[in-house]
């Protein structure tokens, strides 16, 4: 084990566990009891002294079991009924399951909205917060009842990896059928390998990621990989270890080699600016010219009037927008805006001194501020 990995994981208070479907439910069968007893006594050996979050996938397969689908439905309303109907019998093995280890369990369904809106944000944060105060151990979904595709979250690796990012989690762990990131398809390659430690996810290490999605589960190594990204970003480490291995938890928190790790960036993002970067989605799009590209990126400047070429999209002030380097180009900042659109186009193009006389009353001098201010 590298020593970095070692210094992190010996100092881990609050951890946040993820489970996938493949783990938590049989195919057909639905929740699968002993796997979810096994579970609840591997996070029951590691509780001690730390603070442990619980994020589960499986409603939708649950649910489909419990409804006799034999295939996973594809209208979204039949989906959200599915999860409805999954997520209690869900919680109900769970509540079972951690109740002989004296645990008490709290349901958190949450929706790409609730992450997105800054206050609601700061709310499931100040909810959780609590119930790890009560000693409750919070079981996380995405309220998959309510959330349509189009604004889902859509996954819970990157739903894990923001609720870490949430809660200043110190790991995440995320725990599955396989035992961690490999160079190839161990089933099809007998020379793969699987990664002790990435320590940065690279395009070379997303082109591992070859997902074969299955009937029910939504994820595969490229979310995984995703999440990874997001983890590091929020300072926290993340390793993909098998559920399936008995005492997986408490092997990899005493530091054996288990899974794979992926090392936290060193200077990571600040609270809001990881909300910013990460939870919300833009409402809109501002493309900039050279010269101001230039001066956020290498000057850490705020984004002013004048470097702003093109405003796209309906949005109001005190929303996030994506900067673009030219119309239809990257994305390389994301930021939260002073002005609603409408203003914007306006002023754009035009001297800081000369936006009182464009808009008739005197308001901010920059766009975005550089503390709103991401770059990618
Ligand atoms: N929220 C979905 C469920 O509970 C699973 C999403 C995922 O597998 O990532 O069925």
């Amino acid at each position: 084990m590298t020593a970095p990995r070692a210094r992190k994981l010996g100092r881990v208070r609050t951890l946040v566990v993820k489970v996938g479907t493949g783990l938590v439910t049989d195919p057909g069968l639905g929740a699968a009891p002993g796997r979810i007893e096994a579970l609840a006594a591997g996070i029951a050996a590691v509780r001690e002294g730390r603070r442990v979050v619980l994020v589960t996938s499986g409603a939708i397969a649950t649910g489909m079991a419990r409804l006799g689908l034999a295939e996973r439905p594809r209208g979204i309303p039949d989906k959200q009924a599915a999860a409805a109907v999954g997520q209690s019998v869900l919680m109900w093995h769970y509540e079972a399951a951690f109740r002989r280890h004296g645990i008490a369990v709290g349901q958190v369904l949450l929706t790409a909205q609730d992450i997105g809106d800054r206050a609601r944000y700061l709310n499931a944060k100040n909810t959780l917060a609590a119930l790890l105060r009560f000693g409750v151990l919070p079981i996380v979904n995405e309220n998959d009842t309510v959330a349509v595709e189009e604004i889902k979250v859509g996954d819970n690796d990157n739903l894990s990896a923001l609720v870490a990012s949430l809660l200043d989690a110190d790991l995440l762990v995320l725990l599955t059928d396989v035992d961690g990131l490999y160079t190839d398809d161990p089933a099809v390659n007998a020379r793969a390998r699987k990664l002790d430690t990435v320590d940065e996810v690279t395009d070379d290490i997303t082109r591992l990621a070859r997902d074969r999605a299955d009937g029910a589960s939504v994820g595969g190594m490229a979310t995984k990989l995703q999440a990874a990204k997001k983890a590091a970003a929020a300072g926290v480490p993340m390793i993909i270890a098998s559920g399936r291995e008995p005492g997986v938890l408490e092997r990899l928190l005493a530091g054996a080699p288990v899974g794979t790790y992926f090392a936290p960036k060193a200077d990571r993002l600040a609270a809001r600016k990881r909300w910013i970067a990460f939870a919300v989605a833009p409402q809109g799009r501002l493309t900039v010219d050279a010269g101001a590209r230039a001066a956020l990126t290498q000057h850490g400047r705020s984004l002013l009037p004048s470097g702003v070429v093109d405003v796209e999209g309906d949005f109001a002030s005190g929303e996030v927008v994506a900067v673009l380097e030219r119309a239809g180009g990257r994305e390389f900042a994301r930021g939260v805006v002073n002005f609603d659109a409408a203003e914007l186009r306006k002023i754009r193009g035009v001297k800081t001194r000369d936006i009182e006389a464009r808009l008739g009353y005197r308001s901010f001098d920059e766009v975005i501020h550089r503390d709103n201010l991401v770059i990618l």
